[in-house]
């Protein structure tokens, strides 16, 4: 199991009120020395490390390729790339930025015209949201009308999944991404409440067998994580206006989860499996904990809290992955402390989100060079790779409105 990642060796928590005071001569460690500096000096540090890791992406998986997109993506192609600009933009404000973020999406538009897939993450409606946000921003309105209609166009077939990747909640989650940046209505809420009606349906049929009122399948098997499960559909889920007996079903899955998790803690990647191994925000803990403490904010239940706060315990545990990216690295488990900062205001999650990202800033180039640590099957991408750890630095620039890349609102 400890191959997985590395062991967490870093002080449980510093509090920044010692964390100026200079540290004593003999503490040489760099990555110490990173614990112990002020939040204000640390983010302008990852913040100057994320805007030339920017330019390497950038040169990586767009410029080197003469601007030709196969993969088209956000999870590991050029929407990903775009998506991290976009973020860039909104840290820097450089005109240069948006500029070149349009371009991308507009190549994005171009080799995603046939594709089947309809989410924000994997498929079409990524590439339609972002380029309508990103027109909006630039004040073309004729783009702006391009990209909403061919948004309008998408529609999921019956036989679509319903998890975040390739199914329902992935296409609402650009609905929502859509209403958010441009404003309330440009999806209308009975369009988006026809997939929710469908989601709710679907989950409530494959809950017969189990003691669960919601369930979903992928590819045959009832996954529990962010990516394909009932993590990443609950989460999406409470985006939308529930009816009372809808809250009580989401509410009701996830205590289902909270009883049924592993005695360390950590959770399933479906229902019924015992093997106790990923801590990723694709299966295990970290996704888990995302979504119960949406749960918290959402419903105000104490519960749900709690189990956020325990589950954030084993990502500090066993989250060092020894890959980079959001989907099954350290940059994502970083967010599920980002997140417990935000709800509760607790300076120890601050900290240990820093603590993951100044491990990255320290180590992971080293680490990967070495071969000691994963450089991902698509090493420059938002999901799998450096995109993923650019976006984390650029947020800790401003930690309260960090958010999930294509997840959390
Ligand atoms: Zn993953």
């Amino acid at each position: 199991m400890a191959d997985r990642f590395f062991p967490n060796e870093m002080p449980d928590f510093v509090p920044e009120t010692t964390a100026g005071e200079t540290i004593t001569s003999n503490t040489r460690d760099s990555l110490t020395k990173l614990l112990y500096l002020p939040y204000n000096t640390l983010s302008e540090k990852l913040k100057r490390s994320a805007l030339d890791l920017k330019e390497t992406v950038v040169r990586e998986t767009w410029g080197l390729g003469g601007k030709r997109v196969k993969d088209y993506t956000l999870y590991t192609g050029a929407l990903g790339t775009a998506f991290v600009v976009f973020k860039a933009y909104q840290v820097t404000k450089n005109e240069n930025d948006l500029k070149l973020c349009c371009e991308i999406v507009k190549a994005c538009d171009y080799a995603s015209r046939d594709s089947g897939h309809v989410t924000f993450i994997c498929g079409r409606a990524g590439v339609c949201a972002l380029g309508a946000v990103l027109a909006k921003l630039a004040g073309d309105e004729k783009l702006l009308d391009h990209y909403l209609t061919q948004f309008k166009q998408i529609k999921c077939p019956s036989d679509v999944p319903n998890e975040l990747l390739y199914g329902r909640v992935g296409f609402l989650w650009a609905c929502s991404f859509l209403n958010n940046h441009i404003g309330e209505g440009t999806i209308s809420t009975r369009h988006m409440r026809q997939v929710a009606d469908e989601i709710f349906k679907s989950g409530r049929q494959m809950a017969n067998k189990v003691r669960c009122p919601l369930m979903y399948e992928w590819h045959g098997k009832k996954y529990w994580g962010a990516a394909h499960g009932l993590a990443g559909i609950m989460h999406v889920l409470m985006d939308m206006q529930l009816k009372p007996d809808e809250a009580e079903d989401v509410k009701g899955t996830l205590r289902y989860m909270i009883k049924n998790r592993f005695p360390s803690g950590n959770y399933p990647s479906s229902e019924g499996s015992e093997s106790d191994r990923l801590v990723h925000w694709c299966h295990g803990a970290p996704g888990v904990s995302l979504t119960l403490a949406k749960a918290a904010e959402v419903f105000g239940d104490k519960e749900f809290l709690q189990a956020a706060v325990d589950a954030a315990e084993v990502v500090w545990n066993r989250g060092l992955l020894k890959r980079v990216g959001i989907c099954h690295g350290i940059s994502g488990n970083a967010y599920v402390f980002l997140s417990l900062y935000r709800l509760t205001g607790d300076m120890k999650y601050l900290y240990r989100a820093k603590a993951f990202a100044s491990f990255l800033l320290d180590r992971a180039e080293k680490l990967i060079s070495e071969g000691k640590m994963h450089g991902g099957d698509r090493p420059y991408s938002l999901f799998e790779g450096v995109g993923g750890m650019t976006y984390l630095f650029l947020d800790m620039s401003e930690p309260s409105r960090a958010r999930f890349p294509a997840y959390e609102f």
